[in-house]
C-alpha cells in the first residue's frame, strides 16, 4: 500500500497558508535514498550521481541533493544556469544534451562541465564552437537494435535519436584523441523507467565491454562510463520498487568481470537518474471542488494536467490516497479530472476511490521527478507552487506559484503588461 509521506492535519495546516494544488517533498526521504544510492556504489572509488536536473528543476532541493554528493547532468542553459546559481562548479555538472545550439556549448565549457556529445558531427561543431576539444569528453552511445534482458524486449534505441553508432564512437574517440583530449567517457541511456535490478548490470555489461573495445583500439584513455537514467519507481501500488543495493552489486559484478581484468579498474562509474533520486519524494497536493454525475461519475479538482501532464500525456498511473480516508473502502468508480478544456485532463480514470467530497485533499502520489517540470500553461492555466517538508518538520515555499502577472510579463513588448495594474485592480487582485 502506498502511504502519503503528509497526514490530511498537515496538508490542512498548511493549506491554510499556500493554497492548493501543490507540489511537495519529503527532503528526509530524498536524503535517505541519495545515501542508499551512494551506499550502493561506494565500492566504486570516483563514483558519482549526476541528478537529472530536467526531472525537478528546483534549486532548493538541487542543493539537498548537492550535500548528499551529487552533481547535475544538464541538458540546457537553463539548467546549467541553475546548477551554476546554487554553486555546482566544473566536472560536478555533465552536459548530456543533444540537438545543441552553439551557444549552449560555450556556456558548458565556460562552467567547466564535461560535455557529452550527442553525435559525430558533433566534435567538429564543438571545436567550432568553443575554438579546442577539452581534456575531459565524453559520447553518447546508441547501440540501435532493441534492448533486451532476460525478461524481454525493453525498449528500441534503433528508433531513438540519441547517440552515435559503434562505428562512429571508434571514430570520434581517435579524433577527439588527436585533437587533445585526454580522459574520455562513455555514456548510454537504452530504456526508461526500467522496474527491474537488471537494467543497470545489463547495460553496464554492454558499456564496460565497449569501453575495453575502445580504450584498446583506440588508445583513449576511459575514465568514466555514465549509466545515465532510466532506474524506475513502481507507480502502481503492486509493482515491486528496485533495489538499489541489489543493482549496485550487478553493476559490481560486471565491473569486476570485464573492467577490473583489462587494467580498468580506476573507471569511475557515472549515473544521471532523476525519476529514481525524486519521483516517490514529491507529492501533488490537490482538492476536491466539483463532483459530476453524468454517464461516468467524476471529481473536478483544483489541480489540472498543467500541473502533472504525465498521465494526460502517456496515460501514465499516478496513485492517489484521499487524506483522512486511507482506511476507507474503495467503493466509489471516478474519473479525476482537471479543468483544462481537454478530456485528457484526468488523473485517474475509471479508479476505485474511497467516496470524495468537496473539500477532501488527494495526494497524488509519484510526482517528484517529470512532474512540476512538465509543466506548462495552456488555457492560461498558473503553475502552482512547491514546498518542502523539511526534515526538522517545518514547510518551506521553495517555489511560489505563478501569478495573471507572471503569465502577463511575455507580453511586455507590446504594452499589454504594463497595463496589467489596471486590470488586476477591476479583478480586485
Ligand atoms: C531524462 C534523462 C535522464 C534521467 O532519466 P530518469 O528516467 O529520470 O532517471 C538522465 N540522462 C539523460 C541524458 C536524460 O535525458
Amino acid at each position: 500500500m502506498k502511504k502519503p509521506f503528509v497526514t490530511k492535519k498537515q496538508v490542512q495546516e498548511i493549506a491554510g497558508k499556500y493554497p492548493t494544488p501543490f507540489y511537495i517533498y519529503d527532503e528526509k526521504a530524498i536524503r535517505e535514498n541519495a545515501r542508499r544510492v551512494y551506499s550502493a556504489f561506494s565500492w566504486n572509488k570516483n563514483f558519482k550521481e549526476f541528478f537529472a536536473v530536467k526531472a525537478t528543476p528546483n534549486p532548493r532541493l538541487m542543493q539537498i541533493l548537492m550535500e548528499e554528493g551529487c552533481g547535475f547532468d544538464c541538458s540546457s542553459e537553463t539548467e546549467l544556469m541553475l546548477s551554476e546559481a546554487i554553486g555546482a562548479k566544473g566536472e560536478d555538472i555533465m552536459f548530456s544534451s543533444n540537438d545543441t545550439p552553439a551557444g549552449e556549448f560555450v556556456y558548458a565549457n565556460k562552467l567547466g562541465a564535461t560535455i557529452n556529445l550527442d553525435d559525430f558531427t558533433h566534435v567538429e561543431f564543438l571545436e567550432k564552437a568553443i575554438g579546442k576539444i577539452p581534456e575531459t569528453i565524453s559520447c553518447r552511445f546508441n547501440p540501435g537494435g532493441v534492448f533486451k534482458m532476460s525478461n524481454g524486449i525493453m525498449d528500441n534505441p534503433g528508433d531513438s535519436k540519441y547517440g552515435m553508432t559503434r562505428e562512429q564512437l571508434f571514430e570520434a574517440f581517435k579524433i577527439l584523441k588527436e585533437k587533445g583530449a585526454k580522459r574520455f567517457g562513455i555514456h548510454a541511456f537504452l530504456a526508461s523507467n526500467t522496474v527491474t535490478n537488471e537494467y543497470y548490470p545489463t547495460l553496464a555489461g554492454q558499456l564496460f565491454e565497449l569501453a575495453r573495445d575502445l580504450q584498446e583500439k583506440t588508445g583513449a584513455k576511459v575514465g568514466f562510463i555514465n549509466l545515465s537514467g532510466g532506474v524506475g519507481i513502481p507507480y502502481k501500488p503492486d509493482q515491486e520498487g528496485n533495489d538499489i543495493e541489489a543493482i549496485g552489486n550487478g553493476v559490481r559484478e560486471q565491473f569486476e568481470k570485464i573492467l577490473v581484468p583489462a587494467g580498468m579498474g580506476d573507471v569511475a562509474i557515472y549515473t544521471e537518474m532523476g525519476r529514481f533520486m525524486m519521483g516517490p519524494y514529491g507529492g501533488l497536493v490537490t482538492k476536491a471542488i466539483h463532483e459530476k454525475h453524468i454517464y461516468k461519475e467524476y471529481i473536478g479538482v483544483d489541480a489540472c494536467a498543467v500541473n502533472l501532464m504525465r498521465p494526460a500525456m502517456y496515460g501514465a498511473y499516478h496513485h492517489i490516497t484521499v487524506l483522512g480516508k486511507e482506511d476507507a473502502p474503495l467503493d466509489h468508480i471516478y474519473d479525476v479530472t482537471g479543468s483544462l478544456c481537454e478530456n485528457n485532463d484526468k488523473f485517474a480514470v475509471e479508479r476505485n476511490l474511497p467516496e470524495i467530497n468537496n473539500g477532501d485533499y488527494l495526494f497524488i502520489h509519484d510526482a517528484g521527478a517529470h512532474g512540476f517540470s512538465m509543466g506548462y500553461n495552456y488555457n492560461g492555466k498558473l503553475k502552482c507552487a512547491e514546498l518542502l517538508l523539511c526534515e526538522d518538520g517545518g514547510c518551506e515555499l521553495i517555489r511560489r506559484a505563478e501569478t495573471a502577472r507572471d503569465y502577463f510579463a511575455t507580453f511586455d513588448c507590446i504594452g499589454v503588461y504594463d497595463d496589467l495594474d489596471r486590470i488586476m485592480k477591476k479583478k480586485g487582485v
